[in-house]
């Protein structure tokens, strides 16, 4: 791995924190990290604007993914460290063929949450399934409630079917049911009180996110982004919204109507960092365990899996990602470089 200095980066090593299979994970600035995010593909059936190019793409060979016995090793050795969080995504994690075992043998590793972030084209037939198998819940991305809108920046697949795909989830008590956002300046900002309106109808938790310079065909820029303030400001004025306190670390700022209507979620990982409160690390399809979404620092846990290490070898890959792990990212510092590897390869 190759850590770059960082501007910010000053804090002393945190006092050890035990080795062989000890947790917590514990960085330099005190932050524990209890919350892992698996990508299981790289690969997806969409090509939204934001993330994907519609064409020349370059998959992982399949020799290079992580088996499924693989992930769910790491996952144990996740959980042995304090790790009680895990969501599943990609790419399209539902692309992935018989995902449903994966759930399952998460499952039976015994996370408090286990989830899944997905585009829901395939989800409706796979909703009981992977409740069944051990799924806690679900987050569907959908950035129109228009279907020529959606089409324009999902490129591929059709409204119809995602919102569909949302009542299977809850029907199969995958609940509560988070709907994520992406707001693009110029093509969908003018939907905000639409979804707000939604969220108040169903019960369904929207999160508004801001464009970020993850996007594989480098169209990234500070224009189109759409600041989560903005967004507040234009609810609240139709329907006022009150804080929920306790969010935690979780990255969506977390609001209720002030009528006891529903809720809705920001977040702002552009113009409002939510890093000082960060607690998760990703593992990427390829096995590369990621301290920042922001932060092109990689170690391989699949190699080490691979070279017949064992648990403990594993767990000190988890601990090294986490001990260097810098305060925050540097998305607004001159000279910012977008990551090398885009939100699809990294796991969102
Ligand atoms: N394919 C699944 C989906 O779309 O939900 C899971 C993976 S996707 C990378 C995870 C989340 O990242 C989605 O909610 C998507 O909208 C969001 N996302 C992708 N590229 C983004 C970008 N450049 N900026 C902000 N959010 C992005
Ligand atoms: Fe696929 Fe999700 Fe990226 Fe859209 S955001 S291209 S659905 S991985």
């Amino acid at each position: 791995m190759s850590v770059r200095p960082h501007p910010r980066d000053d804090a002393t090593p945190p006092p050890g924190t035990g080795g062989g299979l000890e947790g917590p994970l514990v960085d330099r600035y005190g932050r524990v990290h209890d919350d892992l995010r698996i990508s299981v593909t790289d690969r997806c059936n969409l090509r939204c604007v934001y993330c994907m190019p519609e064409d020349d793409l370059t998959f992982l060979p399949r020799a290079e993914l992580l088996t499924f016995e693989e992930i769910a090793r790491l996952g144990r050795v996740a959980r042995a460290l304090g790790v009680t969080s895990v969501r599943l995504t990609g790419g399209e994690p539902l692309v992935r063929r018989h995902l449903v075992d994966l759930v399952a043998q998460l499952a039976a590793v015994g996370f408090d949450d286990l989830s899944l972030t997905t585009n829901a084209t395939l989800l409706a037939p796979l909703a009981r399934p992977l409740a069944e198998a051990g799924l806690t819940r679900v987050n569907v991305s959908c950035d129109s409630l228009v279907p020529e809108r959606f089409a324009a920046i999902r490129r591929r697949g059709d409204l119809a079917t995602v919102l569909a795909a949302m009542d299977a989830a809850e029907a199969a008590g995958l609940v509560p049911l988070k709907v994520n956002v992406v707001v693009l300046r110029g093509q969908n900002d003018d939907e905000v009180l639409d979804f707000a309106r939604f969220a108040r109808e169903t019960g369904r938790v929207v999160r508004f996110i801001e464009f970020m310079p993850l996007d594989a065909g480098g169209h990234w820029e500070r224009d189109r982004l759409v600041p989560g303030t903005e967004v507040h400001a234009t609810i609240d004025a139709r329907w006022p919204l009150v804080g929920i306190d306790g969010h935690g670390a979780a990255p969506a700022e977390r609001f209720a109507f002030a009528d006891g209507r529903g809720e809705v979620g920001f977040i702002s990982s552009v113009t409002q960092p939510f890093c000082g409160t960060c607690n998760r690390l990703r593992l990427t399809a390829d096995g590369a365990i990621r301290n920042c979404l922001f932060s092109d620092d990689e170690l391989s846990v699949r190699d080490v899996m691979r070279a017949g290490g064992s648990d403990e070898a594993v767990a000190d890959v988890l601990r090294a990602a986490v001990g260097a792990k810098h305060p925050g990212h540097a998305i607004n510092e001159p000279g910012f470089l977008a990551p090398r590897r885009s939100m699809s390869m990294i796991g969102g």
